[in-house]
């Protein structure tokens, strides 16, 4: 919403989003009147692929908001890489990553911005609300008057000490303590959260590993943290005789282990997307790998499953999928 704006994003300017992420992450651009540019997505990862943003930048392109989708994490030294040589702004959509540390640095951290949703369904929640954290003091200010309809941390409310900035259209994204209370009771709970989660994500990894046709998707590669909301099975349509998405799904539920179900798809072939074809751009090259991933091979299992405080529960869930994959 703001973020786009924090970073002086306006009409007609580009900002490049994966083609897999919910909705919101390209919404970002379009409030603001700017063009979300979606770019392919890691065969492995299903993170933003780099070397693709790399094709898909212009001169028009003024920020990339890469996504730490599901359980991977984007290559930020590559993102950042891209950063520095063309000086776009970074914004890190960690709304499914709260937690998470890629290479030293929790996330958030390293691209300009980082972004965090508190939404009911996400790992940390308030209900609704959100933060940005960023390590620039300019842009904090920036954040901070656009969410709080102008006001500078300094004014009361009612009693504005000064004017935002000419044209900087603020909102009123404001939180309050009451949200503030719910997040630092949870917050004291969310490393050891995340670290189990990581844990069963590996040890269901290594389960799976001798199954032909079928993997989780590869966590950030320089993770010494991996955070998670849903993890995304990746499952070859040959291992099961090219047996629909949907009933890959029935079947794992059949077999106990209730899914999450599909990806959100690409997010230009989302219900939900009602933005006409002028007002964004797919990448000239397409996005065949995110295409071919969420209509076919990809499956979303709750990361309530990985907090499971015993073995039996994850070693349950690869026999449903060793059941289902490898019937024979
Ligand atoms: C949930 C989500 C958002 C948006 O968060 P809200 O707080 O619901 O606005 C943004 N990006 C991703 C990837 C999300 O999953």
């Amino acid at each position: 919403m703001c973020l786009a704006g924090a970073v002086g994003v306006g009409a007609g300017d580009e900002v490049i989003v994966p083609a897999l992420t919910w909705m919101a992450t390209a919404m970002a651009a379009c409030y603001v009147g700017a063009v979300p540019v979606f770019v392919d997505i890691e065969p492995d990862t299903l993170c933003l692929d780099p070397r693709k943003v790399k094709e898909a930048i212009t001169k028009k392109t003024k920020a990339i908001i890469p996504v730490h989708i599901y359980g991977s994490m984007t290559d930020m030294e590559a993102i950042m890489d891209i950063s520095d040589k063309h000086g776009i702004p970074v914004i890190e959509d960690c709304a499914h990553a709260h937690g998470g540390v890629w290479a030293g640095r929790g996330v958030g951290s390293i691209g300009h911005i980082g972004s965090f949703s508190f939404q009911q369904s996400k790992t940390l929640s308030s209900g609704e609300g959100g933060i940005c954290i960023t390590n620039d003091s300019k842009l904090a200010e920036t954040l901070y008057l656009l969410k709080h309809i102008g006001y500078d941390p300094m004014s009361g409310q009612g009693k504005a000490a000064s004017a935002p900035p000419e044209g900087l259209v603020c909102h009123n994204y404001r939180a309050t303590e009451f949200q503030a209370i719910i997040l630092l009771e949870s917050l004291k709970y969310l490393q050891a959260q995340t670290e189990l989660c990581d844990k069963n994500a590996k040890y269901l990894g290594d389960l799976i590993a001798d199954i032909p046709g079928v993997k989780i998707q590869s966590r950030g590669r320089l993770a010494d943290l991996q955070g998670y909301y849903t993890l995304a099975l990746l499952i070859s349509p040959e291992a099961v005789n090219n047996m629909a998405l949907d009933d890959i799904i029935k079947s794992l539920e059949a077999e106990g282990l209730v899914c999450a179900g599909r990806t959100y798809g690409p997010v230009y072939k989302h219900l939900l997307w009602n933005i006409p074809s002028n007002m964004y751009r797919i990448d000239g090259n397409g996005c065949p790998v995110c295409e071919d991933i969420c209509d076919n091979k990809a499956v979303c299992i709750s990361h309530s499953w990985l907090l499971a405080d015993d073995k039996e529960t994850i070693e349950a869930m690869s026999r449903a999928i060793k059941k289902v994959v490898n019937p024979a």
